[in-house]
């Protein structure tokens, strides 16, 4: 099931996506059982997440590219929910950075609290999954030393274009990334050094998730800068295309620190 959510006669919820034109309200609360014409509501973001964590390096042919070791333990870093645009909505490139890349990768989002569970019962908590972009200032994650400020920027974490709740085995997905229509990365979470529910669990046990909190699991090889103008998409087997635009932020402020 594909699911958005929506903003319809002043009510908010998440609803079903049924056919091409057509939604149903999931919310039993809001006593809409009636089938909802798309272009009725208001598309609002997909998730608003307490947190965004990020697996770094969690694909071994990408590990090869960057030339390091493969890690014992997942690599794990934040991004604020102030990064979260939806599909459709610009990428803006910061001024102060020089090289801004795409990272597609698979999201899980959470449906329920999870605290301490096991790879076994990881499932039962997960609402289902999207696509995201990890967008990130290159330049700025080497100079920095660590990631908060390549990885945080508004506007850096695509996400959509809804949520699929099935897919066959989340251990084999295709995950591209095309830019302009060019296959940039092609990878298959069959690569995946820590495969998602082994996320779910291992997070779990450092930090409570909360529903619809975000999990980006890690990208593929291939990864690559985007420039003024493009259209960046992420596509994901069983799952959906998730497109935005890049735009630019114009001159830095002179008396900004940098
Ligand atoms: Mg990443």
């Amino acid at each position: 099931m594909r699911i958005i959510r929506v903003r319809y006669r002043e009510r908010s919820f998440y609803a079903a996506i049924t056919s091409p034109e057509t939604l149903r309200c999931l919310n039993a609360e809001e006593g809409l059982p009636d089938e909802i014409p798309l272009a009725e509501v208001e598309l609002l973001p997909l998730v608003r997440p307490s947190k965004v964590v990020c697996v770094g390096l969690n694909y071994h042919a990408h590990a090869r590219e960057l030339g390091m070791a493969v890690p014992e333990e997942p690599i794990l870093f934040l991004k604020p929910p102030s990064s979260v645009i939806g599909a459709g909505d610009a990428i803006v490139m910061p001024a102060c950075s020089e090289r801004v890349d795409h990272e597609a990768e698979l999201a899980i989002v959470m449906g329920r609290a999870a605290r301490f569970v096991s790879e076994a019962d990881a499932p039962a908590h997960v609402f289902g999954y999207t696509c995201a972009n990890d967008v990130t200032a290159r330049d700025l994650q080497k100079k920095d030393g660590q990631w908060t400020r390549s990885k945080s920027f508004d506007t850096f974490c695509p996400v959509g274009p809804w949520i699929e709740t099935h897919v066959g085995d989340e251990r084999a997905l295709g995950v591209r990334a095309l830019v302009n229509g060019h296959l940039r990365q092609d990878g298959s979470t069959a690569d995946m050094i820590f495969p998602p529910m082994a996320l779910v669990s291992f997070i779990s046990r450092v930090m409570t998730l909360l529903p619809g909190d975000v999990i980006l699991t890690g990208t593929p090889a291939g990864i690559g800068p985007l420039s003024e103008g493009d259209e960046v998409s992420v596509e994901i087997d069983q799952v959906g295309y998730l497109l935005n635009p890049v735009v630019s932020e114009g001159p830095a402020d002179p008396g900004a620190v940098q």
